[in-house]
Order: C-alpha cells, then structure tokens, then sequence
C-alpha cells in the first residue's frame, strides 16, 4: 500500500522539481529568491495527499512509513536525512540544511501520528485526500501533516534556491505526539539530543484566526499551561447498606466536588498579559475598555467574567480544575470505605501545584476528604521570549500576507511538545501557518477535518519567511 502510493505521486514530484528550477536557472542570482508559489502550492498538495494516505492513527502510530516518504523526498533533494526508529513500527525524521555555523540552529517541529476517526461520519474517506468545496478534506490535513509537509518543503525550497544559511535549519518529523510523545520528541532528546539542538524553534500550537476571509491577529504560542492529576480522597465507614453509618465516603465526595471544581481566582502571566494588549486593538470600543481593566487588579475578577465569555479567552485567564473520574464502590449492597475522583487541572504558568492542592482541600471543607497529587519530577519548562528573530520575522511577514493583524504572544490551555523543547534550552515558537476560521480550527481532531485552498500559500509563504529571514545570510 506505501509502494502504491509512492509509485502513483513519483512522477508528478519529479516534474515539479523540473518546473521549479527553470526560473532559478533564468534569474539572476536574487537575494534569497521566494518559490514560485503556485508550483509550490500543487507540490505541497502532492505530498500532503502521500502522507494523509499512510495512516498514522496513533495508537497504533505507523509513523515509520510517513518518515520514509519524506525520506524518499530528502534523498531525490540531496538534503541529509536519518530516519531514527524509536519503537518498532515508530519512526522520527530529523532532517538538516547545513549553514555557516555563525548562529545557533533554527529547528522546524511537526508530527507524523493523527488522531483516530469515525469513518462512518465522514463524507469522503479520511485516508484519501480529497479537493472539494474549495478545501483539502483528509485527517491530519491541519493537525499536523499540513504543517509537515510545509516544514518538509521549506526545507526544500530554500535548498533549491541556494539560498545561504547562517544557521542550519533542521526538520524533526515526530511521531506520537497525540499519545504524549514518548516514542516522538521526548525520545529524541533523550538519545539524540545532539541531532535535534537549537536557539529557536517553531512548532504547531499557535493561532491564526480568520474571521470572515480576514486573519484577525497572527498569534505566536510562547508558553501553555501545566497539568497535574489531583487525586481527591473520601473516607468513611464501611459496612452493610442496611445499616447506613452518618459519614458516607460517596456523599462526602459529592458534596465536596462542586467546591473544588469552581472557578479558581483570575491571573493575568506576562503573556496573557501582552497577549490582552496586542488583541485589544482590534476589539470593539467596549470590549477593549474590559480587556484594558485586566490589569487593575481590583477590577480583574469582574473583567475577567466578561472576557471568559468571548469566543477561545475561556480558559486564558484562569487555572481550570475538572474532575474526569470517579470511582466508588463495588456491590450495591456494601458501603464501601472510600470514594475517589480524579480532578484534572491546567495550571497557569507559574502556579504551584501545592497550592492549588492546599487551596481544593479546604474548599471541600470536608475531614474526611484529601486532595494529593504526584509532584513533577521536572522544574517547570520557561516562558519563550516575546522578542528575537522569529518575532521579528513573524511581525514582517504579517504586515505583508495580513496587514492590520497584529502579533501576539498566546498561551496554550493544553500542552504541547514545546515544552520539552523550552525545557532543552530553546526558545520555542507554537505558529500554526495556514490561517483558519474558528469552525474549521473546531474540526481538528473531528469529522471532515479539512484545509482551505486560500489559506496554503499564505501559510506556506510563513513558514518559508520565517526560515529564510531567521537563518539566512
Ligand atoms: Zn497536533
């Protein structure tokens, strides 16, 4: 089935790569020339239908087979390449553009496993790449195999271009980021470290909101929130059901949720707190007047309620504490001892999760209820700086593919693999390069997930403007 599809799109890659150098042949050696975008946009489509069609589900992942296609591609390129196997079947791509040496690399991050899908729910076949109501339809199109292919070929594009590097720009194709990366990026630090080291860093994780065919603010991911499993604990007297003692694990536990998972108090961290900045400008005269209360901190919980009520600021302001599971008892006719629930919570950088654990014991208020958690083994990853080249580069290009938009810094409420990478010493970049309306950026991990035409090229141009003017000559 991988032989096929390698066999079926050989040609059409080989023929690109002929259109491709025609006009690099003719012109005159430009500074750092740009691709010719429209070849570009059909090769990126070519080799994002090759890889939607290896299917990457993780569990099991299958990442192997998506890190030889791309191989394949590296090697036609003459771009060295190495294909790390970090489980049987799990396969890592770090593939490198030699520059001078004179700055630190520039490292691209995408991964290669999608999440699984209800095929029945789907109106094409998620496995085939399919162009229709102008957008590639196809799992991992947006999470995260569109971005590997545009990480792929800007590695390409710069190559064919000749264009001089003062850094070397590196490619790691991961697998098994959607099962906690494991097998992906967290095996590569700790065996190949070395292969994969860099100043800067960019990553999926960011925004590039669209409203209404106009990209609202390009935001740059420069840190995320942390998650920690608490454990809340309910004791109680055992025994038979026919004779009820007054202290019930399982009613302590009920009534102690409710007050543990209320809202924790608002917090602005320094990059929510230039993120509100940066976004506030493009906001109504209202709504900005709230966004700007943010930093009073008399007025902060009352500006946050309304805030929290605009579409994705739901969780940018505070700590969330969620319980996920519960379990208690085990026949209907014994009492059992104890009652537990597992609550989920995504802390604000910069919280102690002591605290926190402190705090949701005495809200439940409860003798019989303790709330425990197992501490991190790792200090807390830092902040990426809201500075440098590749915010310089993003400002740029921003003010040429979407004027008016501003950049800003964001925080994610989930984790992704830039921590591992700020924790390595990196200042990591969470950019996702085509731009997408919250509907479309809703399908991730859903039905019919799909890609708009319109936003390719701008979302190539990105990442190409990105790699080019923070690593070239
Ligand atoms: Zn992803």
């Amino acid at each position: 089935m991988i032989r096929a599809a390698l066999g079926q799109r050989a040609i059409p890659v080989a023929i690109l790569a002929l259109i491709w150098l025609l006009p690099l042949c003719t012109a005159a050696q430009a500074a750092a020339p740009e691709p010719p975008w429209p070849a570009a946009v059909s090769e990126f489509k070519s080799l994002l239908a090759d890889l939607v069609a290896l299917d990457t589900t993780n569990p099991p992942g299958n990442e192997l087979a998506a890190a030889r296609r791309l191989k394949l591609l590296f090697d036609q390129e003459g771009i060295p390449c190495t294909v790390y196997e970090s489980a049987p079947g799990r396969g890592n791509l770090v593939a490198r553009l030699k520059g001078s040496g004179k700055k630190r690399p520039l490292l691209f991050l995408a991964h290669l496993d999608v999440v699984g899908v209800e095929k029945d729910k789907w109106a094409s076949d998620p496995f085939q790449m399919a162009e229709r109501d102008g957008a590639l339809y196809g799992r991992g199109v947006i999470d995260d195999k569109g971005m590997a292919a545009g990480c792929a070929l800007t590695l390409v594009w710069l190559h064919r271009a000749k264009v001089p590097l003062d850094r070397d720009v590196i490619f790691l194709a991961e697998a098994d980021e959607e099962s906690g990366s494991t097998v992906g990026v967290d095996w590569m630090q700790e065996h190949h470290a070395a292969d994969i080291a860099a100043e800067y860093a960019i990553n999926e994780g960011g925004a590039t909101e669209l409203e209404q065919g106009r990209v609202r603010y390009l935001g740059l991911q420069t840190s995320q929130k942390r998650f920690v499993n608490y454990t809340v604990t309910a004791t109680g007297t055992a025994g038979h059901s026919s004779m009820p003692p007054p202290d019930n694990a399982i009613v302590a536990l009920a009534r102690a949720l409710p007050k543990i998972a209320a809202p924790l108090p608002a917090r602005l961290t320094p990059t929510t707190r230039e993120f509100f900045r940066g976004v506030a400008e493009i906001q109504t005269p209202a709504v900005r007047a709230v966004m700007e209360q943010l930093e009073d901190s008399t007025r902060l919980e009352e500006a946050a309620k309304v805030v929290e009520k605009l579409p994705g600021m739901e969780t940018v302001l505070r700590s969330t504490v969620v319980p996920t599971i519960l379990k208690a008892g085990s026949r209907s006719n014994v009492i059992p001892g104890s009652a537990e629930a597992t609550v989920n919570a995504r802390l604000l950088p910069g919280t102690d999760p002591e605290v926190v654990r402190a705090e949701l014991e005495r809200r439940a208020g409860e003798p019989g209820v303790k709330v425990t958690f197992k501490p991190y083994n790792r200090p807390e990853p830092p902040h990426s700086d809201f500075a440098g080249p590749v915010v310089e580069a993003a400002r740029r290009i921003a003010a040429r593919l979407f004027p008016g938009a501003p950049v800003v810094p964001i925080m994610s409420s989930g984790a992704t693999d830039s921590g591992t990478l700020r924790a390595a010493g990196m200042q990591a970049y969470g950019i996702d390069p085509f731009p997408l309306e919250a509907a479309d950026a809703g399908r991730m991990h859903g039905n019919d997930e799909r890609l708009p035409l319109k936003s390719i090229e701008p979302g190539l141009r990105l990442l190409y403007g990105i790699a080019r003017e923070v690593a070239a000559r």
